[in-house]
């Protein structure tokens, strides 16, 4: 291919997920010409990375896309993976986003001074402005001691498990306690299979607390709208797990203690693999008490709210153990426990190896105030805690995307004026 751009527009958008299309909404007001450069289709992470039960966990009423608030009949209920492919997908359509499909952009870099070149296999576009809505979530993070499992084990991501179907006969063990590897470990349980899960130290929050979705109660604490940088643990909160709980069903708590007082087989935090054998931390009871102790801290949160307020609602109440490990083995011979697959829920990392400009940090994070980054011109949305604990989410990368319209409105208004005298 030539080096010569093909054409030149004021803005191009890499991402076709909630955050792209949020971003082309206002640049779309604003009447801002752009391109929305997608690899694979519109809202691709919820319809290929997600098991066929997945639901949010967040409530419907949290789905807040610009200019397409979710309007269904169950506002408090919580959309099944097809839904939300739908409700995206729908989204696209009603303000006929710019969206090319299929077309992923394989390098980013600086053309002159202000511009950039933005590659696909197709053409090289010049743009005053990009935006890079490309989510955090790229590359499976499996540890490198899973080459050491037996081969006749099937491994997996999961962002590849679909249903327990796809699993060969035996007990499936899944690694990580995050929000993925509870809510698949609950929904192998479901289906009968016997499951180990390997717990480490993500939180859980309550689903329904004083007659309210705890969501609920968060959003009336300001808890969805405190920037990061007020947020006591500053910039490391992005790095935090997610608490565990499920939309499943119409919602409710995962409670593992409850799971394993029905047969699911709980282990400490992954230590190693070696000869056929997991082996693992002595801190499974450090961390389940660890998420019962975040769980009934959002409880004193949303009691102090109450009492504060003066709000009439049912009584507080504590979450108490239902059950406790007793002195569990530290490691599983897997062949002697029958395990025939592991799914490794141990989450992303994030891949902008096609970005060539200087504007990572040491560990390869994009530097950025709000989503506007080191380089001028060039932005990033959508990634967890980019500004609140929303920016990653339904709820909050709205109010991100319209920020950036208005700096991006700004920033090429001030070109013209320049060019101009
Ligand atoms: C398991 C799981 C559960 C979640 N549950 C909830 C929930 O209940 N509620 C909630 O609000 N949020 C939830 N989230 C968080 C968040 O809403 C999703 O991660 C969402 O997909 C983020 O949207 P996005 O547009 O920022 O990124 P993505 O959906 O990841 O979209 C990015 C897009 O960019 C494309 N892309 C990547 N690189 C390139 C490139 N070089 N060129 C062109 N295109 C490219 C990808 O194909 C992708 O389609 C969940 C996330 C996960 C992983």
């Amino acid at each position: 291919m030539s080096q010569k751009p093909t054409r030149h527009l004021p803005v191009v958008v890499i991402g076709g997920g909630q955050a792209g299309l949020s971003m082309s909404y206002f640049l779309t007001q604003a009447g801002i010409a752009h391109v929305v450069f997608e690899k694979r289709r519109i809202a691709h992470s919820w319809r290929s990375e997600r098991w066929d039960s997945f639901c949010l966990v967040t409530p419907n009423w949290q789905c807040k896309l610009p200019g397409n608030p979710y309007a269904g009949p169950e506002p408090d209920g919580f959309m099944r993976r097809d839904e939300i492919v739908s409700y995206v997908e729908t989204y696209a359509k009603s303000f006929g986003a710019p969206v090319r499909e299929g077309v992923g952009v394989t390098k980013l870099s600086r053309y002159g001074a202000r511009a950039f070149m933005v590659e696909t296999a197709e053409e090289k576009i010049t743009a005053d402005a990009v935006v890079m809505a490309v989510g955090g979530y790229h590359t499976p993070n499996i540890p490198r001691s899973a080459e050491r499992l037996p081969a006749n084990i099937m491994q997996l991501h999961s962002s590849g498990y679909r249903n327990a179907a796809q699993l060969p006969p035996g007990a499936v063990l899944v690694v990580g306690s995050g929000q993925s590897g509870c809510q698949i470990a609950e929904d192998l349980h479901l289906a009968g299979r016997n499951v180990h899960l390997v717990v480490g130290s993500a939180p859980r929050c309550p689903r329904v607390y004083r007659g309210r979705d705890a969501v609920d109660w968060l959003a009336d604490l300001g808890q969805y709208d405190l920037p990061v940088d007020q947020h006591p643990k500053r910039e490391a909160v992005r790095r935090q797990a997610n608490h565990y709980l499920t939309g499943r069903d119409g919602g409710r708590d995962i409670d593992l203690r409850r799971f394993a007082s029905e047969g699911m087989i709980l282990h400490g935090r992954l230590a190693d693999i070696a000869d056929g054998k997991m082996h693992f931390g002595d801190d499974l009871v450090k961390n389940l008490d660890g998420a019962d102790a975040v769980y009934n801290g959002i409880c004193d949160l949303i009691d102090r709210h109450i009492a504060e307020k003066g709000i009439a609602a049912p009584p507080a109440s504590r979450y108490r153990p239902v059950w406790q490990p007793d002195n569990p083995p530290t490691s599983l011979d897997l062949a002697a426990a029958g395990v025939g697959s592991v799914i490794w829920a141990t989450g992303f990392r994030s891949d902008w190896s096609w970005v060539d400009l200087p504007v990572f940090d040491g560990s390869g994070y994009p530097t950025h105030q709000r989503g506007i980054t080191t380089q001028p011109g060039l932005y990033v949305l959508g990634l967890p805690w980019l500004y609140t604990w929303g920016s990653g989410r339904f709820v909050g990368v709205g109010r991100d995307a319209e920020y950036l319209a208005h700096h991006i409105g700004a920033r090429l208004g001030a070109a013209t004026a320049e060019a101009a005298a």
